[in-house]
């Protein structure tokens, strides 16, 4: 069986949340949730005892004090938060967060035993360039700088072309499998068995093809993940797999 992620970024209210979490929960389903924050805990309340599991799209580097905007790792855990993504692409490009402050993330969430989720990915002028795997080869190496314990504290690295995300035009499997083939050996090197997962325009129509690869451990999914028909599709193509 394999991972599914469901980044609902800024997406979403209360009651649709609750209601989307509720139906996997009656359905026995064990995908990673990331709703926005005011969203947690109320999904956390509804998911509590299930095989569904909370995660954030974001923390602070810091730890609780005078940081107005900031959501720290203690506050994201008591709200029953396992899981944070760091790294995602609406964050590295959308609010300029490099290799320094990802290192910091990384290495406060394991801090407070939240586990990571670190999103890697070129963008389209670098792909064209020839350059995606130095790209990707470089952002993997934020990792390299966690301690052995905060390398514990990674749960899955997710490889997302910038250029598939919400775009429509996922990676083809090949892209995916060789990209991800290369993120394993990068993995390997640095001591770390971590699943790996594709993200970038998942549907139920191509979950199916993308997990059949070698390397694909899980998907990521941002838009498709907002309906229950759609999520619950591509996870039975997960279970299947
Ligand atoms: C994402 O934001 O992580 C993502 C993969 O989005 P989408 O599935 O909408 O491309």
């Amino acid at each position: 069986m394999r991972i599914v992620a469901a980044n609902w970024k800024m997406n979403l209210r209360c009651k649709s949340a609750v209601g989307l979490a509720s139906r996997l929960r009656a359905d026995g389903r064990s995908c990673w949730l990331f709703p926005a924050f005011p969203l947690l805990v109320p999904v956390a309340q509804v998911i509590a005892g299930s095989g569904l599991v909370l995660g954030a799209q974001d923390v602070s580097p810091e730890q609780d004090g005078a940081f107005t905007g900031e959501v720290s790792g203690e506050q994201l855990k008591d709200a029953g938060c396992e899981l944070v993504l760091i790294g995602h692409s609406e964050r590295r490009h959308g609010h300029g967060e490099r290799h320094p402050l990802l290192v910091r993330k990384l290495k406060r969430a394991a801090e407070c035993g939240l586990k990571t989720v670190y999103c890697v990915g070129e963008t389209l002028p670098e792909r064209q360039a020839g350059r995606a795997e130095t790209v990707v080869g470089e952002q993997l190496g934020s990792l390299a700088k966690l301690s052995d314990s905060e390398k514990a504290q990674v749960a899955a690295v997710a490889y997302e072309p910038v250029w598939a995300i919400g775009t429509g035009e996922n990676a083809t499997p090949a892209q995916a499998h060789e990209m991800h083939a290369l993120l394993r050996q990068s993995l390997e090197r640095m001591g770390m068995k971590v699943p790996l997962l594709y993200g970038g325009s998942v549907k139920p129509e191509n979950a199916g093809e993308l997990l059949a690869q070698p390397h694909v451990e899980g998907l990521l999914v941002g838009g498709a993940s907002l309906e229950y028909e759609s999520l619950a599709a591509i996870d039975n193509a997960a279970r299947e797999a």
